[in-house]
């Protein structure tokens, strides 16, 4: 059977602190807000997405590509629409390297990641979606501690990304605001709007 999904591409650049550990807590952050119907994911949305990553290890569990190259290193990283941002940075988001796992060919549909050292001009630590020519790309820069490194900020730019804008509401993913840890929520519209996102495609 051939079901709707998303498939995200994970790659991590020279100067980011974040841990195979920290990227599965991600993960599961990004699985209990967008409800990826898992063995006892207790979601408090009505999304029910579903979301794979694309890089595996010979476990079958999902990694981080290493980029070899300086992606903003020393540079600020500008948030601002790809069209606008200067040949570097435009030559970086649009690079997606084959990755590790059996699926590890990359396609325009998916959704890349990239975790770098930064920084993004503050106080962003998440920018997205930059819409490149390979496909929408999120970045992700090194985040000081907290909920911010555990998923919070990449739940809320794969919002941004599958078409979400701000809110008002403070207990909303999609606050526009400083988040708290309450942050988390996702209304049945916010749902019925990424569930029509055209970065879909089909997963056996
Ligand atoms: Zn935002």
């Amino acid at each position: 059977m051939v079901v709707p999904c998303l498939v995200i591409d994970a790659y991590i650049a020279p100067g980011s602190d974040m841990t195979q550990d920290n990227f599965i807590e991600q993960i599961n952050w990004v699985n209990f807000v967008y409800g990826v119907p898992l063995q006892g994911n207790q979601s408090p949305n009505p999304c029910r997405l579903d979301i794979r990553w694309r890089f595996r290890n010979a476990q079958g569990t999902p990694v981080m590509a290493p980029l070899t190259g300086p992606i903003v290193n020393e540079n600020v990283f500008p948030c601002a629409p790809f069209e606008l941002l200067d040949p570097y940075f435009q030559a970086w988001l649009n690079y997606r390297p084959t990755g590790p796992g059996p699926f590890g060919g990359t396609n325009t549909r998916d959704i890349a990641v990239y975790f770098v050292k930064g920084p993004l001009i503050a106080p962003a630590i998440g920018c997205a979606p930059f819409i490149t020519p390979n496909g929408p790309a999120i970045v992700i820069s090194n985040a000081p501690s907290g909920f911010l490194r555990s998923g919070q900020t990449l739940a809320h730019e794969l919002g941004h990304t599958l078409g979400l804008a701000h809110v008002d509401d403070r207990n909303n993913l999609m606050f526009g605001g400083t988040p708290s840890l309450e942050s988390y929520r996702l209304t049945s519209e916010q749902c019925n709007i990424v569930s029509s996102s055209p970065h879909f495609q089909s997963c056996p």
